[in-house]
């Protein structure tokens, strides 16, 4: 972000304090601003991420895998588009190798740097499908995402409690009722 963007959307925030009440001179809020913009950079620093970087180290030596891989329970604390509220919960990627796989943590990452753009959760769910389709090519996919959204939960509607639960299957988990079975039977009660 270049300097005059930054003061534009620092002053922005400034007008948002102003806007709900406050007063952006106030002494505890003088720096918000700058902390706003800073946090941004964080929350939203998945614009920047090469996915295709992620896929770039594969593992030789899985000629002989084929079984299912599954890692449950990878943090998602992601944005959505529509109110900028948090929306957070986790993600259970299972893919069946196709003569190449991945480092475990590369997985994770992928669904970090899509976790932190602004979204719904169903493109989320959909893009680390696509994504671990279009760079590993493995025999199956399957992603679910189960998530509380805070837009809905503090505002709105306040509802709380509500899990939202996403998937995408590609593949054979797409095409075949065992192997979908088997990847869901995996993360039953994780
Ligand atoms: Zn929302």
């Amino acid at each position: 972000m270049d300097d005059h963007t930054r003061e534009i959307a620092e002053e922005s925030i400034r007008f948002m304090l102003k806007a709900v009440g406050d007063d952006p001179a106030r002494a505890g809020v003088l720096e918000t601003p700058q902390r706003v913009v800073k946090a941004w950079g964080e929350w939203f620093a998945g614009y920047n991420t090469d996915i295709s970087a992620l896929f770039k180290t594969f593992e030789d030596g899985a000629e002989n895998v084929d079984a299912m891989v599954i890692l449950t329970n990878i943090p998602v604390f992601s944005h959505c588009e529509h109110h900028v509220a948090p929306f957070h919960g986790v993600a259970h990627v299972g893919y069946i190798p196709n003569g190449r796989i991945v480092g475990l943590s590369k997985i994770a990452r992928v669904v970090e740097a899509f976790s932190k753009r602004l979204q719904v959760q169903e493109r989320l769910t959909n893009q680390i499908a696509d994504a671990m389709q279009e760079h590993l090519q493995p025999l199956g996919i399957g992603v679910v995402v189960k998530a509380q959204h805070t837009c809905m939960s503090t505002r709105g509607a306040c509802v709380t409690g509500v899990d939202t639960i996403t998937s995408a299957m590609r593949g054979v988990l797409q095409n075949e009722a065992s192997a979908r079975a088997e990847f869901f039977s995996l993360i039953k009660g994780v």
